[in-house]
């Protein structure tokens, strides 16, 4: 039975059904891989119309399912921008070669020169470096937002910005790499409308839902305009691909087609398959992952070898960040950091003797994986950034797969042991 969309499905169930009409290929229950890079067509009539439908959005294949060439779209492309569409509850998707090609497509269309951009910080190295060291260079200001849950401080750093030029984007990342840093969303939100209806221009907000991925933030329910996702981690989550998709209106995910097919940053459709095949698991994985990572939280934190663990879940009652957790939050996630007494030495002899945690830098994959955060993916941030971000010599980031929760804790007890 083909997937009804009037019907409201939830998104658990949309990440299986939507997409893919099995009628569409021979009743195949899964879907072929479209391995071409061309399209042919059946007249030279029909060759104009699905170009007139593409370019202009007209004329009788307008809306149709038609393909030209696979750097524009193709149906592996088409079926997983459907479905990540349908699970973030958004009007329309775009699906990119990488968490960082989504991101840059979003600078590249939606920058001008004398445009200013305000960001949250901490943000992924990544981005940090599109916006503070590229967007420079082709006329872009750029100011940080260190507090992400304080009105007066967001305002005052987006008057900072207006100073500079008219006022774009406001790219969120919540939580943040790597400090689980939150930002109120819902917050930024309506200062976004505040600046629009006091200046003319209102700034889109951009949210990077990477960390805790769609089964436990919504942020297009809490007015984000476009919703960004590196699929590679959870969405993806077997640590064997790279993909990243952008949610949002149509309006604003169309202009983003054109700007991929001329930056060629497309999702291929091997990679488009597979992903198509993990969202269908991404809910019961990141569900398995979040017990697993609320168990191994809790015995490393009451660890005597462990001086502290940067956990959403441990958020201290009455603060501003767990109000903002606990109405935005559906979950803690399975990404955080311990820190342990001592410093590097110690934090080396744990990763060295660790026997089924793996050493390994990303997120969100089946596997646990650790990581010394100081020597590994902050190796290029100064020191007092480091610090200042709260990463000490002794601090260990850990992406809790869906291993059982017994192993991993005794991983870690016969590990702390050597230390
Ligand atoms: N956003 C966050 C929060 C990330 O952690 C990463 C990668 O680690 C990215 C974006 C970039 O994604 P990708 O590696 O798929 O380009």
């Amino acid at each position: 039975m083909p997937h009804d969309p009037a019907m409201q499905y939830r998104p658990e169930t949309l990440a299986i059904t939507s997409g893919y009409d099995p009628a569409s290929a021979s009743g195949a229950a899964k879907p072929p891989v479209y391995l071409t890079s061309t399209f042919v067509y059946e007249s030279a009539a029909q060759a104009r119309d699905i170009h007139e439908a593409y370019f202009r959005g007209t004329g009788p294949m307008a809306g149709k399912p038609a393909y030209i060439y696979s750097r524009l779209s193709h149906p592996n492309l088409a079926m997983l921008e459907t479905r990540l569409a349908a699970i973030d509850g958004a009007e329309r998707a775009a699906v990119f070669a990488s968490g960082m090609a989504a991101q840059s497509a979003i600078a590249f269309q939606y920058l001008r020169p004398g445009d200013s951009v305000l960001h949250c910080r901490p943000i992924y190295g990544g981005t940090d470096a599109l916006y503070n060291h590229l967007m420079p260079h082709f006329g872009v200001h750029v100011v940080q937002m260190f507090d992400g849950c304080d009105g007066d401080h967001i305002r005052a750093r987006a008057d900072l910005a207006l100073a500079q030029g008219p006022l774009s984007l406001i790219v969120i990342e919540t939580p943040a790499n790597p400090t689980a840093a939150i930002t109120d969303i819902a917050l930024v939100v309506a200062i976004a409308d505040e600046i629009g209806a006091r200046t003319g221009k209102r700034p889109l907000v951009v949210c990077d839902n990477t960390f805790l991925a769609p089964f436990a933030q919504r942020p297009i329910a809490l007015g984000v305009d476009l919703n960004m996702t590196s699929l590679t981690k959870y969405c993806g989550g077997h640590s064997d691909l790279l993909s990243g998709g952008i949610s949002g209106r149509a309006d604003l995910i169309e202009p983003l087609l054109q700007t991929r097919t001329m930056l060629g940053s497309h999702c291929d459709p091997f990679t488009c398959w597979l992903v198509l095949r993990s969202l269908e698991s991404v809910a019961v994985r990141s569900e398995r992952a979040m017990a697993n990572a609320a168990l191994v939280a809790a015995f490393l934190r009451d660890h005597p070898k462990v001086a502290g663990v940067t956990y959403l879940g441990f958020l201290p009652e009455g603060s501003v960040q767990r109000a903002v957790f606990d109405r935005q939050c559906q979950g803690a996630g399975s990404t955080f950091s311990f820190h342990l007494h001592g410093g590097q030495a110690e934090a080396f002899a744990l990763l060295d003797n660790l026997r089924l945690v793996k050493l390994a830098v990303s997120l969100g994959g089946s596997e646990t994986l650790a990581c010394h955060s100081a020597t590994t993916t902050h190796y290029n941030v100064a020191a007092a950034d480091r610090a200042a971000g709260g990463i000490t010599e002794g601090t260990i980031r850990l992406s809790v797969g869906i291993e059982h929760p017994d192993d991993l804790i005794g991983d870690f007890a016969q590990a702390l042991e050597q230390v």
